[in-house]
């Protein structure tokens, strides 16, 4: 139907006859000559329709999303044509022959235009017009040359791409589960997976040694901007790593070359590692954006005698006294610092005190400090004038701080665009859940490291894991970790998660018995590819990098999923809806 690419022809193809099928994005007409631009995945070219042309009455009649096929010659723009702003700004097609293949109603909103003249919903509700959006071909080419990188990648490394099932049981990774009931079995459901993670480690049982797989997982969450219901990661796992590094690696090795494809940018390998203690320590979060410094800075030492009773008692009681520096804050406002003080209580933090290094010190709390302990805070933090000091005191002060870097950074603008990898390592085994109940940080499966197992009974708060995340600039993509491959020390973990030898058996029977036949030590990783395109498009939200997305409350508004269901459908499945 057609001989070329609307945009990939250039002033090297002037004189040659071509053929074209695309959408009307624009026409013009100008005193009986009509213009067209013509739209196809790559782009945009002109039309030009001669007055007088046989056959192409029909070319003033075009509107905007009609598709048409036409024939002509590729000429050369006059010179005061030539449109620099343009790919394909120097030709344009004289066209001979039209065919109007089908007719559009008017769309709902430009296709050339940035989306910005609609709504979101409508967008999704017409996603068809949407994706001829230049930002979206852009998007979905870039998502597509992302996953086959990924394929090459992980093809050549050794690993074998194979599917795992999406009706099957419950996988525990701390999201509610989208369940299907069974028609043959009434009364029963599947669970769709929240990832592959048994099946992952069971193929490492069935001697694959190294997956991968592109998949989509399906979690029942709220939604906000950076979640949908279901997403897709690469998910991977290996047999008998020599440690996480191996891991790691096998990530670093992928992305840079993701990175190398797909932006031509060249990423620095291996990416910084922290461990989980030290982040929370530094940074006060376990996923930091380095692009930025402001690290926490622990002065504990310096005013535990201090004559600031809320200080002295901070340290006296077990706590600590730390905060950040803020450079050139010093003209923030009464209000801006009340809502700093919100940020910092919202996170945990009793109050904020803060410090404006100014020809003098100007703090509420400076009358109960000497001049002398007030200069030793000014030094510790290396203040200069014009800097603010914000410091809290007690405990579990880490991430109010970390809160207070995050809100002052995005005030000042500090974190420039740029591509800051971040390994965050040695994660607790175990958190406490808002209970005050022992739960996993990551998921049951992950391994303790070998010297924390005794602690198991005694302190097992305090145990480090072989669990890893990374981090983009601020944002988690991903985790995993080396996991449990003795059924006794599994057994063990889910005790110590008050999951009972029965529920264990009903829930992991077929997996515990794995363990039994010959499970290799193997350890991986999950990658939340929706959110890496979207960061490596320079989008905000999923929704641009994902096709068919689902708003925040959970609905498609192009097919008007979810659904109630016909009484038959659900008396085959015997279930009624109450
Ligand atoms: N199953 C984990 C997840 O989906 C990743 C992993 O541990 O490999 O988050």
């Amino acid at each position: 139907m057609r001989t070329d690419y609307c945009a990939h022809l250039t002033a090297a193809d002037v004189g040659r006859t071509v053929a074209l099928a695309g959408w009307v994005n624009r026409r013009r007409d100008l005193g009986g000559i009509t213009f067209v631009d013509l739209r196809d995945r790559t782009g945009l070219v002109q039309l030009f329709f001669p007055g007088d042309a046989e056959g192409l009455e029909q070319a003033h009649t075009l509107n905007r999303e009609d598709v048409v096929r036409v024939t002509g010659t590729v000429t050369r723009r006059g010179e005061k044509n030539v449109n620099p702003d343009m790919a394909t700004g120097e030709i344009e097609i004289q066209v001979n022959g039209l065919e109007i293949l089908n007719r559009s109603k008017t769309p709902p909103f430009l296709v050339e235009g940035d989306g910005s003249d609609t709504t979101e919903e409508t967008r999704l509700r017409f996603r068809y017009v949407d994706l001829r959006r230049e930002s979206m071909q852009r998007n979905f080419l870039l998502r597509h040359r992302v996953f086959k990188t990924l394929r090459d990648y992980y093809s050549e490394e050794g690993f074998l791409e194979i599917e795992t099932p999406f009706l099957t049981k419950s996988t525990p990774e701390g999201a509610r589960d989208f369940l299907v009931p069974s028609r043959m079995a009434a009364g029963s459901f599947y669970a769709l997976p929240q990832s592959p993670q048994l099946f992952k480690q069971l193929f490492m049982v069935g001697g694959i040694d190294r997956y991968f797989q592109l998949v989509r997982c399906f979690r029942d969450e709220d939604l906000r901007a950076d979640r949908q219901l279901e997403f897709t990661q690469l998910d991977l796992e290996i047999s008998f790593p020599d440690d996480k590094d191996d891991v790691l690696q096998h990530l670093e090795g992928a992305i840079a070359r993701v990175f190398r494809e797909t932006l031509s940018l060249e990423l620095e390998i291996p990416f910084p590692r922290l461990t989980h203690a030290e982040a929370m320590a530094r940074y006060g979060i376990d996923k930091p954006d380095l692009r930025y410094g402001m690290e926490i800075h622990d002065i504990s030492y310096l005013v535990g005698d201090c004559g600031f009773r809320v200080f002295a008692d901070a340290v006296a009681g077990g706590g600590k006294v730390a905060g950040i520096l803020a450079e050139g804050c010093a003209g923030y406002s009464r209000s801006v610092l009340d809502g700093l003080q919100q940020t910092a209580v919202a996170a945990g933090a009793k109050g904020l005190a803060w410090l404006k290094v100014e020809e003098s010190i100007v703090s509420p709390i400076a009358k109960f400090l000497s001049e002398e302990e007030l200069s030793a805070i000014v030094e510790s933090f290396g203040a200069k004038p014009g800097d603010l000091i914000l410091l809290l005191a007690g405990h579990g002060i880490q991430a109010p701080l970390g809160e207070l870097r995050r809100t002052v950074a995005a005030r000042e603008n500090l974190a420039e665009q740029g591509w800051n990898f971040l390994w965050v390592t040695d994660f607790p085994l175990f958190e406490l859940d808002e209970a005050g109940q022992l739960t996993s940080s990551h998921h049951p499966f992950t391994s303790p490291r070998a010297e924390e197992i005794g602690k198991l009974q005694t302190d097992p708060l305090s145990i480090v894991s072989n669990a890893y995340d990374l981090v983009l600039n601020g944002i988690e993509l991903g985790s995993g970790s080396i996991r449990i491959h003795d059924r006794a020390l599994q057994e063990e973990i889910f005790r110590l998660l008050r999951i009972s030898l029965e529920e264990a058996e009903l829930r992991f029977g077929f997996f515990l018995r794995a363990l039994e036949y010959g499970a290799p030590p193997h350890g991986g990783f999950a990658l939340g590819i929706d959110r890496l395109v979207m960061l490596m498009a320079g989008e905000q939200s999923l929704r641009d990098v994902i096709a068919f997305p689902k708003t925040t409350t959970g609905f498609c508004p192009l097919t008007e999923a979810p659904m109630p269901v016909a009484k038959a459908q659900l008396d085959e499945l015997g279930l009624s809806t109450g």
